[in-house]
This record gives structure tokens, sequence and C-alpha cells, in this order.
């Protein structure tokens, strides 16, 4: 905590008249307050002093893409050896986040373009993401969404968040709505339980994600209020975002506790950075301190190709070879899906090693994690049901309507039985131009 004072006593002069530090420093409200926006009040903290250059650069960056960095976080860096540490470099910017490379792009997930209507993306047929707060508590060096994130006007408006919901409620294939934004908790616990009733309210939703980092950032902001706000609906789930084993701290544990403790089921998706968490260990120390605090690691994401991160990019080799030395030699549950969010908006595409090494009309030829090669040998007799949607021949029993409503398309249309469709051929094609003439 001597860090945490220091930086206490460096912000405001009424705490350092007040004997209740601690208090003070565990209101959410007051870290948001004194979120740390300058290098002037890093170098204060930090007991630095950055050259002239460097800070105008730095000054630079902040100029097209915000800090904000709350005391809590900041106090979680080495101070003695700040450069190199992997909380520092999520939090302070960096003059490479300004040099922008060929194949960067302002959206490149096509959030805006696979939206219907405004803060709402939908891309997948039954889920969509609803953008309900454009603000952080901490802005991330690497957020894929820094074109956005630190707007100002940005805490969207009831009438703008109907017209979400709204699309919502005539979109019956939807069931599962993801807030997100920015951070959903940095709405006030009113506005926030006034959205999840609104989309509570929706018959076919069937469960509700929220996105948040504060357990990481702002632990504080899991208050026994918020968690009473939440225990009133029992379909939430929440997915937060530690990315190295530092960031789980006593505060930390507290916050997870609180919410697991009413049930809530914990995923975490980690950002794979470089000079950050690229390495097998620190994933490991990571999804280990993880699971004790019944967190489930969800996705790795591969770094987006967003404008200003390239420097956070890794190769994908490294993210399967941290999966090769996770599977096996780690808890099954402790292992996260690689994804690379296709660049465009396909969605995210899971990679990770190779395990089926061949296979004939008889079997399956396999390696496991040591190397071991074995095979698996299909029954003689297996004999596929073929599917044509008739239930009154199966023991399965669908609801048939709805089932037939819920089209699969894309590669799943293409093994089912009783779908015609045996190509799926991309737009464009030259031959399809020549064809036409
Ligand atoms: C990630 C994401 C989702 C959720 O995907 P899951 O694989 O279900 O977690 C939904 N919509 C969009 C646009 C997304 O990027
Ligand atoms: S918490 Fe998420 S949305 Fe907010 S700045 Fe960080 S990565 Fe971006």
């Amino acid at each position: 905590m001597r860090e945490a004072l220091k930086i206490i006593k460096t912000r405001t002069k009424e705490e350092k008249l007040s004997n209740n530090h601690n208090e003070t420093w565990r209101d959410w409200k007051w870290q948001v307050k004194n979120t740390i926006k300058n290098v002037d009040d890093v170098e204060k903290i930090l007991e630095i002093r950055l050259d002239e250059k460097k800070k105008k650069q730095i000054e630079q960056t902040l100029e097209k893409f915000p800090m904000a960095v709350t005391p809590y976080y900041l106090s979680l860096i080495d101070f003695d050896n700040y450069e190199k540490d992997p909380i520092f470099k999520q939090a302070f910017p960096d003059i490479r986040e300004l040099s922008i490379s060929k194949c960067d792009m302002e959206d490149p997930l096509n959030e805006d373009k696979d939206s219907p209507v405004e803060g709402v993306t939908h891309r997948y047929p039954d889920r969509v993401l609803l953008h309900v707060s454009n603000v952080c508590a901490m802005y991330c060096r690497h957020c894929t969404r820094k074109r956005k994130v630190g707007d100002i006007s940005s805490i969207p408006s009831k009438s703008e968040i109907l017209k979400g919901i709204d699309y919502i409620r005539n979109n019956k294939n939807i069931r599962d709505v993801l807030l997100s934004g920015g951070d959903p908790f940095m709405l006030s616990d009113e506005y926030l339980e006034w959205i999840l009733d609104e989309v509570s309210k929706i018959k076919h939703v069937e469960v509700i994600r929220i996105g948040t980092r504060t357990p990481v950032v702002l632990p504080y902001r899991i208050t026994d209020k918020l968690v009473n706000v939440l225990k009133k609906y029992d379909n939430i789930w929440i997915n937060t975002h530690f990315n190295h084993p530092r960031e789980i701290t006593k505060d930390s544990r507290i916050a997870l506790k609180k919410l697991s403790s009413i049930g809530i089921p914990l995923g975490n998706q980690t950002v794979l950075l470089a000079d950050v968490n690229d390495c097998p260990g620190i994933m490991k120390k990571l999804v280990h301190e993880l699971v004790k605090n019944k967190v489930r690691p969800y996705y790795l994401y591969q770094c987006d190709l967003s404008e200003g991160l390239e420097h956070f990019r890794t190769n994908i080799g490294i993210g399967i070879e941290i999966i090769e030395s996770l599977r096996g030699h780690t808890s099954g549950f402790a292992i996260p899906t690689y994804v690379i969010d296709a660049p465009g908006g396909g969605g995210k595409i899971p990679v990770m090693p190779n395990y089926l090494i061949s296979w004939s009309t008889n079997k399956v030829v396999l390696r496991n994690y040591e190397g071991l090669i074995t095979t698996y040998k299909f029954p003689d007799n297996y004999e596929h049901t073929s599917c044509d949607l008739k239930c009154d021949k199966c023991d399965l029993t669908l609801d048939l309507e709805k089932h037939k409503k819920e089209h699969t398309d894309g590669v799943a249309s293409l093994l089912s039985d009783h779908d015609s469709s045996f190509t799926i051929v991309p737009k464009n094609l030259d031959r399809e131009e020549r064809n036409r003439c």
C-alpha cells in the first residue's frame, strides 16, 4: 500500500488531511474522479522524469488516443522497473501507437457495418452486442475499439439504448445479449438495473452477458449494492479481461468472490500482447490464478488489426505454442480457446495445434501432448441415421417448426442431410463474372 498512499498524497490535498485513506481508496467513485490522465501526474507518482523529446511524443499520442488510469491500477506497477512492467505497458501511451501500418484498419471487425441500429452489433445468428457505454475505468492501450472508447459524449441515453432493445425485441432469433462497451459497469447501478430490466422483459432472450474489466482495473466497483442488483437476475454471465498474473491481487480476488458467490459464472478473455504476456510460462500462471478464483479462461485473442496496435501484435505461432504448452499439461478447464477475430467481420476463428495427423476409411491417427501417436478405429457397422427433419421417425423430440425456421447456414449446412446446398461460393470470383457475359 506504500505506493498507493503515495498516490493519494499526490492526488488530493483533502485526503492528506483525512485519516481515512483506506476507505477513500476503496471508493470506486473516488478512483474514477482521481483517474490519471496526463503525463505530468504519472511522472509525479512514479517519481520519474521523462526526457523532453519522449514527453512531447507521449503528449502527441494522447491527442489521438487519450489516457486514463485508475490510481489502483497504477499502484500495481513496479515503480523501480516501470518501463518493462506489463501493467505500465497496458496503461501508458507509446509513440508507436501513432504509426499506422499498411494493414491497419479503423474498424477491423466491421462492427460498424454489422450494425443494424446504432449501438447493436449483430454478426452471429442468435446473439448480439449491445453497446451500453463508451466509458472505461482505464483506457487499455491495446483496445480494439480505441476509435470509440474515450469519446466524451458517450454514455448512450435511455432512448438510444431503447432503440437497440427494440431491435432485439423484434428479432426472435436473438437468445443471448452481450452488454458491452466500453465498460457496462461504469454506468450507475440504477442505470444498469434499468437496462437489465428492459432486456429481461424480452421473452426470447435466454442469457445476458456482461463484459467488464472493472475486476482488473477498478475492483472496488464490485460493491455489495451492485451485487444486489445482479442477484435479481438468474441468467447473467460475466466475462472479464485479465491479461497478466500480476493483475490478480487481493482486491481483485475479493471482487471476483463477490460475483462468484452469487452464482454468476465467470469467464476471462485475454488479449495476447507482445512483451506483456506472450510467454507460455506467464500464461500458465495466469490461467492457474484465474481458476483458483473460479474464473474460467474463455478466449485468448489474437490482437486485432486496429490502428495503433502494431507494436502489441504477435505472430500466430506464439499463440499456438501457448496452447500446446497448456493442453494436456494442465486442467482442461484452465485452457482458453485461442481465436483470431477475422478481419472484415468474419467473427472468431479458433486456431490450435493439429492433433489429427491422418485418417483412412476405418481409422484416424492422432497424437497427444507428449508426442505419442495413436489410432482410433471406427466401429465396423456405424450407420448414421440420415436426418430428414421428421422427428416422428426418431427418438428426438425437437420443436420441429422452430427447428426448421432456424435455418443453419455456413459450413454446417453443407454437412447437414436435410439441406440441399452443396457448395458455398465466394462472391466476386472472376469466373462468375465471365459466366454472366
Ligand atoms: C465475440 C462476439 C460475440 C460473442 O461470441 P461468442 O463466441 O458467443 O462468445 C457476439 N457478437 C460479436 C459481434 C462478437 O464479436
Ligand atoms: S476495458 Fe475493454 S473496451 Fe475498455 S479500453 Fe480496455 S479493452 Fe477497450
